[in-house]
């Protein structure tokens, strides 16, 4: 049949972890943290499948759920949303992101995204019929940036959507309050919609807060806002995330959303609300996961990788040009088959080719995981 996706093939995370799994490599590739979450957060999920919360939940997600979400955005943020008409459970932010923009974009609509881009984004774009606009981010002596003045020139009348990604996967840069002024000046007097991807809100670093485009009242009242608790409870596998949107957008998402997974699986749902009631479940996570950064970015300081920063995210970027010039996929495949340490070529954010000589470890991982890596990285 003709692919509706001609250009995409298996995601890379999945090809590397195939590869990594294949070699016995120690896998810092695909994000994903390779310790246990809180015992605890398993208890509340038992409770209740054993209370029967095994049927169908209403179709925006569990009011409990909804409610601590409200409340957390409210403490963190400032922001209020409605818990009834403005906030939807999903099945993962990967699915917020596809059914956002399934809700938006009509065929022929641009929608520019800021590469390096997470990798569902513009086959997304491509199922609604839209056009992505690619803009790349600057990269000054290994910092990225966006440029929001470049970036304005890629707008026109056909644009009806900017996706924005902070802390951002892979570069691990965060955008500040500036960054989201600029952008609300570009909008202002347009149409123009956003999705601002959060997935990785609580893993800001030295101690910097995150900003939401929840504590921008402009911004927010034209976005879907995504977030993730794989990532903040350390469960990637359950896949369930959340989408914040003003009532109209809401209205128009859960459209979609009731025939896309109709709802989301209900224990984990009752699971999750239950254990969002202590705040120190999400407040902590930065520490937790800077001495990890930090543990790993010194133990490479005595390798010949040259070290990006990061601001926030389970990611850490390295120049490998001081040992190799091959390109970032070859590099990548050459350290997980024969260093045993897989990761993930930058390139793989980019639809055209582009090589600066980028790959990315993901320090979700044990400290003994990590310092297995370290022993064989700071050997090449
Ligand atoms: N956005 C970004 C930037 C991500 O890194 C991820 C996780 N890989 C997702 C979205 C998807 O999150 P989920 O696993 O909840 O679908
Ligand atoms: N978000 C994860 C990453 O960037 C992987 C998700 C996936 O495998 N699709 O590594």
């Amino acid at each position: 049949i003709e692919s509706k996706l001609p250009k995409v093939k298996t995601t890379i995370f999945a090809t590397m972890s195939a590869l990594a799994q294949q070699h016995r490599a120690i896998n810092l590739g695909q994000g994903f943290p390779d310790f246990h979450c809180d015992p605890k957060l398993i208890e509340e999920v038992n409770r209740a499948m054993l209370a029967n919360c095994n049927q169908y939940p209403p179709m925006p997600g569990i009011e409990p759920l909804r409610s601590a979400i409200a409340k957390k955005t409210y403490t963190l943020y400032g922001a209020n949303y409605d818990v009834d008409h403005e906030i939807t459970i999903t099945a993962g932010a990967t699915q917020a992101i596809m059914t956002s923009i399934l809700t938006v974009v009509r065929p022929g609509d641009e929608v520019i995204v800021i590469e390096p881009a997470y990798d569902s984004y513009i086959p997304s774009i491509e199922l609604a019929g839209g056009i992505p606009v690619l803009f790349s981010m600057s990269l000054h002596e290994g910092q990225f940036s966006i440029d929001w003045d470049l970036l304005s020139k890629q707008i026109n009348k056909k644009t009806r959507l900017i996706i924005v990604n902070s802390p951002h996967n892979p570069t691990g840069v965060t955008l500040e309050k500036s960054d989201y002024e600029q952008l609300a000046n570009l909008l202002r007097g347009t149409n123009i919609l956003l999705i601002s991807d959060e997935v990785y809100e609580h893993m800001v670093f030295d101690g910097k807060a995150h900003y939401s485009v929840a504590s921008h009242p402009e911004l927010a009242q034209r976005s879907f806002i995504i977030s993730s608790f794989g990532k903040t409870y350390h469960v990637t596998g359950w896949k369930v995330g959340y989408v914040l949107a003003p009532k109209a957008l809401t209205k128009e998402f859960r459209k979609i959303h009731q025939f896309n997974v109709f709802t989301v699986n209900t224990p984990m749902q009752y699971g999750l609300a239950a254990y969002m009631n202590d705040e120190r479940k999400y407040t902590e996570l930065s520490d937790f996961y800077q001495e990890k950064r930090d543990f790993f970015r010194n133990g490479l300081s005595e390798s010949r990788f040259k070290l990006l920063p990061v601001q926030g995210t389970y990611f850490q970027c390295v120049d490998y040009s001081a040992i190799s010039n091959e390109s970032e996929l070859e590099f990548a495949s050459w350290l997980t088959s024969d260093i045993g340490v897989a990761a993930i070529p930058v390139s793989a954010f980019y639809q055209e080719q582009k090589q600066n000589h980028l790959i990315r470890f993901c320090f979700a991982k044990q400290k003994t995981t990590l310092e297995r890596a370290l022993e064989r990285l700071i050997k090449i």
